[in-house]
């Protein structure tokens, strides 16, 4: 019997696929590492978000352990009902004190994704005067952004990537009741810094709130870790700060830190927050010991690793119609253009036992298909340089 919906989707399976478009998941089999077995094969991957290497981390890993034999496997229920532990009533205490520098009157909550910290952070503060409500979002800003300004039911305003004179323009022409401006830290797919304390200081000129999606900067940026706030030196009432613990922080889920107000609000009215099991105890008990090292000397250790790689990283061979993206992050896109393109280089690279993943449309812009190479403290400098020998030699080959 055929089912016409079904014959629906295949068609358009086909037609993606057709298109260079088709997504597959790849299958490891080991703990997140450089060094990784991909179906059945030893690579060397510049694929993960586990910047400062503490994905596999043995402390972790412990502390893990010893968060289940204290609180069991799971929750049982969402944060209102019965699921809210000690366990992230401390996690939510020691990253409020660690971001407290920024925020005045600093509170943290606890979330189990950071894709549902913003679609929780936008989707609130929205509500908060519904109908009078204008979000300024950036153009390349994470799908989970995008998400949350269409969930939040106000009028959204997109301004082009980092432009701070037309977010000036965008700001002084609204009338709405509450403002806000939200933005990536480091933008996912570019790896380049928005401009925070311009955007700042338009959003004080302009009494707007500044949601800071610092997913790619919590763990990485700032002398201590504490990540974009700290690396710009910014402090305000009016900024909301994300932090994702899923990628630097080694483990999952995201916070939300700002003032206690704030945080008091989410709770009343964070639809994401609210109705949804609590995550497991057991992992905001193991995101104390992360965040216990990332605040430490070794963690400092870490970043500077990282930045020694970044350096190394930066004599990227690059063919003419390629180019490299040089950030200051560990996020280091080197842009093909076209997906089938993309998919050869990937597949040259993966011939030589290097993982690297190809990003295509609507990821990212349609003609920008690139591999998204990322580095971790764990590489070592060897590791970097069998890449640019790779790249090298994929560069020369017409
Ligand atoms: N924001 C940005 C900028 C991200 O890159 C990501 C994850 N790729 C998220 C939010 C979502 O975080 P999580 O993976 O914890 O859901």
């Amino acid at each position: 019997m055929s089912f016409a919906p079904i014959t629906t989707l295949q068609e358009q399976i086909e037609q993606l696929d057709a298109k260079g478009l088709r997504r597959r998941r790849r299958t490891t089999a080991t703990a997140c590492a450089p060094n990784l077995m991909l179906d059945g094969q030893r690579v060397l991957s510049f694929n993960s978000n586990d910047y400062l290497g503490l994905a596999a981390d043995a402390r972790i890993a412990a502390a893990l352990h010893e968060g289940v034999s204290l609180y069991g496997a799971g929750s049982g229920a969402s944060h209102l009902v019965s699921g809210h532990s000690k366990a992230h009533e401390e996690l939510e205490e020691r990253l409020a004190a660690f971001e407290a520098p920024h925020l005045e009157q600093a509170r943290a909550l606890y979330l189990s994704t950071g894709y549902m910290a913003n679609l929780a952070v936008l989707t609130a503060l929205a509500a908060a005067t519904p109908g009078e409500t204008e979000i300024f979002s950036d153009a390349l800003n994470h799908a989970s952004i995008i998400d949350g300004t269409r969930l939040a039911r106000a009028q959204v305003t997109v301004y082009p990537h980092s432009d701070v004179a037309v977010l000036d323009a965008a700001l002084a022409a609204s009338t709405a009741k509450t403002k806000i401006v939200v933005t990536d830290s480091v933008f996912s797919m570019d790896g380049d810094i928005a401009p925070l304390p311009q955007i700042l200081a338009l959003c004080e000129r302009f009494g707007a709130w500044l949601v800071v999606d610092d997913a790619h900067g919590f763990g990485v940026l700032g002398e201590h870790g504490r990540g974009a706030l700290e690396h710009f030196k910014l402090r305000s009432p009016q900024l909301v700060y994300m932090g994702t613990l899923g990628k630097a922080a080694g483990v999952s889920g995201a916070f939300v830190a700002a003032h206690e107000t704030v945080i008091d609000w989410l709770v009343q009215r964070a639809r994401p927050y609210i109705y949804t099991t609590a995550a497991a105890p057991a992992l905001a008990h193991a995101l104390l010991s992360s965040i216990n090292i990332i605040d430490s000397r070794e963690g400092q250790q870490r970043r500077d690793q990282l930045e020694l790689l970044c350096h190394q990283l930066s004599a990227m061979p690059v063919r003419q119609g390629w180019s490299h993206l040089a950030s200051a992050t560990p996020i280091q896109p080197l842009i093909i253009g076209g997906n089938a393109e993309v998919m050869a280089a990937a597949q040259a690279l993966e011939a030589q036992g290097l993982w690297v993943t190809a990003i295509r449309a609507p990821t990212v812009p349609v003609g920008t298909a690139r591999l998204r190479i990322t580095l971790s403290a764990a590489h070592t400098h060897d590791d970097v340089a069998r890449l640019l020998a790779a790249l090298g030699q994929l560069a020369q080959e017409a």
